[in-house]
């Protein structure tokens, strides 16, 4: 049998329950065999995270710890260049059978600047993409990505097939936290109980992460 594997990158600076939600809905959804974490090492979009890399993947490794199918895959950290998609698709091409499916969850944002990304033409040779679509986002898609989806695009997620090259989409409503508000309440010097897992939250306290410098 194929496996259904998911791929959900993000700096994870640090997890939160918007991600760890978000994953376990879309697994369940797409009755996925695994949903792998992949927290970025240099994003080539953003900011530089404000922890270190160690840290964040620690905090991954004890959110996710013994709660399947959700698992963690460092192999963006390993890597000394920056955290290309198609470069972490090639890689996990490699390691797994010919039909095993894959899914690149994107979030609605990020699908639309896909044009952008590093040999983003190739992406589709080795996974399908999930959007993930939020109620209220703007549901026109950018002119660069119009005649992508009306060649590969299916209306009903669970009916995409084989191994990579087709788009769907996910509604989900994203629940009202991100790693932003949290590092700024950890600056605050406020409490992110039940934002974050109690784990993440112990590993946080233990090691000092995002306080105010003295
Ligand atoms: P920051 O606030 O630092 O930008 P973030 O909370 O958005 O971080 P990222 O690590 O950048 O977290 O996000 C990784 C992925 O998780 C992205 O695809 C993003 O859309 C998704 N995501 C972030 N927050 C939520 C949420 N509350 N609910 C569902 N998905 C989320």
């Amino acid at each position: 049998m194929p496996k259904r594997i998911g791929l959900f990158g993000g700096t994870f600076d640090p997890v939160h329950i918007g991600h760890l939600r978000g994953a376990v809905e879309v697994a369940e959804f797409m009755a996925l065999d695994q949903l792998r974490l992949i927290p970025s090492a240099r994003p080539p979009h953003r900011d530089t995270p404000l922890v270190s890399a160690h840290d964040r993947l620690a905090m991954v490794e004890c959110a996710v710890a013994g709660v399947a199918p959700l698992v963690v895959d460092d192999r963006e950290l390993k890597r000394d260049k920056p955290s290309y998609s198609i470069d972490t698709l090639e890689s996990l091409r490699a390691e797994l059978a010919a039909d095993d499916q894959l899914y690149l969850l994107l979030g609605w944002d990020a699908f639309c600047g896909l044009p952008s990304w590093h040999r983003w033409d190739e992406l589709l040779l080795h996974c399908h993409i999930l959007v993930l679509q939020r109620p209220d986002a703007d549901s026109e898609a950018p002119e660069a990505l119009r005649d992508l989806l009306a060649a590969r695009s299916v209306s009903d997620p669970h009916a995409m097939t084989g191994a990579c090259g087709q788009i769907s989409f996910v509604w989900q409503t994203p629940m009202a936290v991100s790693a932003t508000q949290i590092r700024g309440l950890l600056l605050d010097g406020k409490s992110v109980r039940y934002l974050v897992p109690d784990k993440v939250l112990t590993y946080i306290q233990a090691h000092g992460l995002y306080r105010a410098a003295n």
